[in-house]
């Protein structure tokens, strides 16, 4: 005799499967993070100021920020320039973008003829635009006016720089497409950074989620929604739990942290951006994000390979 349950029985595992496995399962052996700078804005140790790239299929797609210092290790990690489609900034403070001219300089010296997409924040009295920033960098008034080639549609080059603005607002910020092509599925969303428009930003690319925090206090609270269930969360851990003034109101706290990882349910969490008052507290922080999120952190080096 056939039961009432029996349809709903046959309907309730498809139900039950997670957004991932509808969105298709993450194919983590065509995917590698890797840190091109785990630190922030001090002269602390060997390690370069903010930057990560991101492989597919062991060519090396996107950059995520240019801090001081990654440029030479995006050499050493064997990365072809050529092969970058497009470098997503989180903003524009020296820590996540002094190298990006070095990158346009040295592709002078390549046969790099696809076209750069830069996507950034839009401005305030504080910062500029992403526009404005690639303007005021190689635009024909900029400081480094010799490489407008690549920015003036006029002038011959082997390729264009084309910057993209991204909408970044203190009132009601939600989750906004960023950059896509056929690979890649970029999303982006306003975080709280002090007075300095800053995004996070999640990747998505065969079947994987990999979010970066970028510099933010967590006082948007948009970060659990945009990493939900990431693959990899990247956040950046500049202050202890201590820390008053000024540094929370830019940064955010572990215990913050944790929450935020613990919400999202993001499988993996690595810790970047140390400084000074962060770097020997590794083991406090570790345990108070322990405290609310059940998996492993981790503090990578700048080389450091992860796969999603
Ligand atoms: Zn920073």
């Amino acid at each position: 005799m056939k039961t009432p349950l029996a349809p709903l029985a046959l309907l309730l595992p498809l139900a039950l499967m997670p957004m991932q496995s509808l969105a298709g399962k993450c194919q983590s052996q065509r995917v590698k993070l890797q840190m091109l700078g785990v630190r922030g804005p001090e002269l602390l140790d060997d390690q370069a100021s903010t930057s990560y790239l991101i492989w597919l299929d062991d060519k090396a797609r996107l950059l995520i920020d240019t801090g001081p210092g990654s440029l030479q290790n995006f050499k050493r990690s064997g990365a072809d320039f050529r092969d970058i489609r497009a470098i997503l900034y989180s903003h524009f403070h020296v820590d996540h973008s002094l190298d990006f001219p070095g990158y346009i300089k040295a592709s002078y010296f390549t046969a790099r003829d696809r076209d750069l997409v830069i996507t950034g924040p839009s401005g305030n009295r504080f910062m500029p635009s992403a526009k404005t920033w690639v303007q005021r960098e190689i635009g024909d008034h900029g400081s480094y006016a010799y490489l407008s080639d690549f920015l003036d549609p006029a002038l011959p080059s082997a390729y264009k720089v084309h910057a993209e603005t991204l909408n970044w607002s203190a009132d009601a910020p939600d989750i906004e497409p960023a950059w896509r092509d056929a690979d890649f599925r970029v999303t982006a969303v306003a975080v709280h950074h002090g007075p300095i428009p800053a995004l996070a930003y999640r990747v998505e690319v065969a079947g994987c989620a990999i979010v970066f925090s970028g510099d933010m206090n967590g006082d948007f609270d948009t970060l659990p929604k945009l990493a939900m269930g990431a693959d990899i969360l990247v956040a950046h851990n500049a202050i202890p739990e201590d820390a008053e003034g000024v540094a929370a109101f830019l940064h955010m706290k572990p215990s913050y942290i944790g929450d935020a990882a613990a919400r999202a349910g993001v499988k993996k969490l690595l810790l970047t951006h140390l400084m000074a008052r962060t770097i020997d507290r590794r083991e406090e922080t570790a345990r108070l994000i322990h405290q609310r999120y059940p998996h492993p952190v981790r503090f990578p080096k700048d080389l450091d390979v992860i796969r999603p």
